[in-house]
């Protein structure tokens, strides 16, 4: 249902690690209804938490990967079968990343008992039906996903080819940090946004943590949402230690940053 602004269906907000949250993954409901895939998780988490909110893969054509860690994109063969299964007419999924990221995508889809080929158009699947365009993006062009919303994206200091995202539709924005370690260039591309989606690995005290897996503390993403000017934060990627308790990951975002602070969880739906 279309709202007056962003709604966001969190399908999983785990970090890579995680054993008690799935793996990363959202669906972007536009204000005009159009839904968008950020991120695809590993498994059959979107297809699984999709059923549970009613979000079904057939319903986005767009999507926006971070990077080409398995914890943000294994999730997409899953994708495409159930896809092909409810319409097999289904047009292709457009998925925007980096060069790098789509080129490692395609090493994934490639994967030789998928029964699905790579070529020059995109990923096909045996009988020759594209299920895949690859749509390698460069930092700062803007993409147009309908007529209503456009995104780009910007480098992140985590893997190579790693982005942030920037959705918007009218005068919304929702920004999404990927993977990445304290990454100030972000905050010129999530300025002024309604929300900022930022990974938090841990707290200030355990930042050896997040400085060996390229990863942020609570007070970097804070501080991002701070120099940016966002309306709200929500923290995401969230590690086995705080899973049931997210307290201190909020209490530290809230002694840097001004507005509100929420911490995602699974099959969790935001409205901005
Ligand atoms: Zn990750
Ligand atoms: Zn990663």
């Amino acid at each position: 249902m279309a709202t007056a602004g962003f709604t966001i269906s969190y399908l999983g907000t785990g970090s890579g690690g995680s054993t008690l949250r799935d793996h990363t993954a959202m669906v972007l409901e536009c204000p005009q209804g159009e839904r968008i895939l950020l991120d695809a998780a590993s498994g059959n988490t979107v297809l699984r938490h999709g059923e549970q909110l009613g979000i079904s893969p057939t319903e986005f054509d767009h999507c926006l990967l971070s990077h080409s860690h398995p914890d943000h994109c294994e999730g997409l063969p899953h994708i495409e079968m159930q896809r092909s299964r409810r319409n097999p007419a289904e047009a292709p999924m457009q998925v925007y990343g980096s060069e790098r990221a789509t080129s490692d995508i395609a090493t994934l889809l490639a994967y030789p008992q998928r029964g699905l080929t790579v070529d020059a158009d995109g990923v096909r699947r045996r009988d020759g039906r594209l299920v895949f365009t690859l749509q390698p993006t460069e930092p700062g062009e803007w993409v147009q996903l309908s007529p209503n919303v456009r995104a780009r994206c910007a480098p992140v200091d985590h893997i190579g080819g790693a982005m942030a995202w920037r959705v918007e539709s009218g005068e919304r924005s929702v920004v999404f940090s990927g993977d990445t370690r304290w990454c100030p260039s972000l905050a010129e591309l999530a300025e002024g946004a309604t929300l900022l989606i930022h990974e938090a690995l841990c707290v200030e005290a355990e930042r050896h943590r997040a400085e060996e897996t390229a990863h942020s503390t609570a007070a970097e993403a804070a501080r991002i949402a701070q120099l940016a000017g966002v309306q709200a934060l929500t923290l995401t990627h969230i590690d086995n230690a705080y899973h049931l308790d997210t307290e201190p990951l909020v209490a530290e975002a809230r002694s840097v940053y001004d507005g509100p602070v929420s911490v995602a969880f699974d099959c969790w739906q935001q409205s901005v």
